[in-house]
This record gives C-alpha cells, structure tokens and sequence, in this order.
C-alpha cells in the first residue's frame, strides 16, 4: 500500500492555475506562484501558511493542532482533524476535513475556493448578481405541515415569517416575491420556478427544524453544497468545480451575512453553516440559502419561535443582512 505521500508540486500545477483564476479574477497581480497545491490522497490541498501569506493576516499562530488567523477585524481558527472552521466565531461546516501534514494544517482547494475567500473577502466575488428583488420562499404548506412542536407547526411559522421580511424588506427598498402566501401546497419544482422567474433576485428558504431529542435547538443555515464536493467517479474535484455553479461564492457569502448577523442580534445557539444538496436549493439560478430558524420541538426555544416578538426580531435581523450583503458583495 503506498504512504499517504506527499507530492508536493512546486511548479505551478493546473490545479494551482484553475485556484487562482477561480480567486483572483478581479486581482491581476497575484499569480498562480502564489498559491502551492499540494495533492494528498488524491485530493488538492493548501497549507496554513499559504493562507496565512496570501490573506496577508498580521498574525499567524500555531498552537497544537490549532491554527488561529488574526486581521483587525476578522479571525479565523482551524482545528487539525475538525470538520469545520471559525470565522469571527461563526461555525463553518467543511466539505473535507482540516488535515495534517508534515506540521502543516491543509485546507482543502474546495474549501479555499468556496468558502474561505468569499467570507473572508466577497468584495472579490466575480460578477455578483446585481439584485433589487428577494424571493422568499415559506417551507411547507397544506398537508406538507413540516416540523410540530408542542407550540405550533413549521408551515405556519415559515410563512409568517416570509411575511414579516416582506415588509421589513420593501422598508429596505428591495422587491419582494414569495412563492407562497397562505396555506397552501407546492412542489420543489414549482418553487425553484417561480425563484428562477425573477432575473435580479436572490433566493431565502424559511425553515424551522424538528429533532428526536428535546435538547436540540438552535439556528442553522444551508447553502448549496459546491458541486465536485461529492465525486465519486474518482476524477478530481477541479473538473466539476471548474464548471461548478457559478453562485457558489455568493451563496456562501449569502448564508455567512445572514447567519452570522441572526446569530449576534437573537444569541441562538449557533449549529453553524453548512452545506447540502437541497433541491430547492440545487436548481435555482440565482444565489440562494436555505434558513433553518430553531427548533419548534424544543420546549425552550419551541416557546420562543410561537412568540410573534421573536419571529419579528428574526425578520429584521435577516432584512439588515441582506442589506449588509448587498454592500459587501457590490463595493470593489
Ligand atoms: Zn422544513
């Protein structure tokens, strides 16, 4: 059985070619020599101080197995083995694990590519949509009654919820469609549809989640999975990311702005951002998130999600978000 070897490629390989046309598209100056792809169990991998050097973070620091980023207003960790990352303490769920080599933490191209350099810099997203109108789609509806909790049901929840972020989005001064508006029942297809309709437009799924245990609670964002995440035909990530969705960046970006600002302003729980191949998700056109709002299954936070106070404060949270993202992806 061979090591697992390290190959290291100094020369600029395609894999490192393909990353820097994928990050630096609107930066001319920065080459592929800025970036050493390492392949390691047939994956592509960057180190931890490529990342360091190349985000230009004023401090770097190595502690175990820990790696901690630091720019005046953004710090990043990454655990050795974790399948997640930190940034400014928003959980961020990986496609692969944070790996070890030669003392060496390895983030996974994918990783770099979708979603460490559209959360550390969306200014640099290429040619993000440029949108006044914001689908809003309530989960559920009609026999399709989602999560039940001792308060009440998902689908009611969802589409009150839809219906509060209307208003306080038209008060922001976006367009609003939603795909539903009372009880009633849609397929994903008819959905992704209507969300495909609107030209410039982004994409919000309302949810609430349900568990077995009583003890869960807390808030959760999706956004779709990067595309090459999941080959299994044994060919490299690179040849489907290459041809990937071309919302990938802003749809992390997306989920970042709204999850991290819902996060500080209500102090939920925080089950982190995280990636899946929804439908609903999957076939829209534009960028697009999939929210999922706590628990109504928990008795503490169920509680709360039946308090019309609390659903308006997620509303306005996420109304504030889009907005910040709206910025943050439009300044150069
Ligand atoms: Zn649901």
């Amino acid at each position: 059985m061979r090591s697992h070897a390290r190959q290291h490629r100094s020369t600029p390989s395609f894999a490192a070619l393909a990353l820097s046309a994928l990050l630096l598209a609107t930066a001319p100056s920065a080459l592929a020599k800025d970036w050493d792809v390492y392949s390691l169990g047939g994956r592509e991998y960057v180190s931890d101080e490529n990342v360091a050097k190349f985000y230009q973070f004023e401090r770097f620091a190595k502690q175990d197995k820990d790696r901690i980023f630091k720019h005046p207003s953004l710090i990043m960790t990454w655990k050795i083995g974790s399948e997640s990352i930190y940034v400014n303490n928003i959980k961020f769920n990986l496609s692969f694990p944070v790996i070890e080599n030669g003392g060496m933490a390895m983030l996974s191209t994918v990783d770099l590519a979708k979603l460490v350099d559209p959360v550390v810099r969306p200014s640099y997203i290429r040619k993000p949509i440029l949108f006044d109108t914001v689908v809003l789609d309530a989960g559920h509806g009609a026999h399709d009654t989602g999560a039940k909790g001792p308060y009440g049901r998902e689908k009611d929840y969802a589409l009150d919820m839809v219906l509060r972020l209307e208003k306080e989005l038209q008060a922001r001064g976006f367009k609003t469609l939603l795909t539903r508006r009372e009880d009633v029942f849609l397929t994903l297809g008819q959905r992704v549809e209507i969300a495909n309709r609107e030209k410039n437009a982004i994409f919000i799924s309302m949810h609430f989640n349900s568990s077995g245990a009583k003890t869960a609670n807390g808030i959760e964002t999706y956004a779709l999975a990067p595309q090459g995440t999941s080959s299994t035909d044994g060919s490299s990530p690179w040849n489907s990311l290459l041809t990937g969705n071309v919302r990938d960046a802003e749809n992390i970006a997306l989920a970042t702005a709204v999850h991290a600002h819902v996060i500080s302003e209500l102090k939920s729980v925080d089950r982190g951002i995280k990636r899946a191949r929804f439908n609903v998700l999957r076939g829209i056109n534009k960028p697009a998130i999939l929210f999922e709002g706590g628990f109504v299954t928990s008795p503490s936070e169920g509680k709360l999600i039946n308090d019309p106070e609390h659903r308006q404060r997620i509303a306005v949270s996420i109304a504030d978000a889009v907005v910040r993202f709206k910025t943050a992806v439009g300044k150069k």
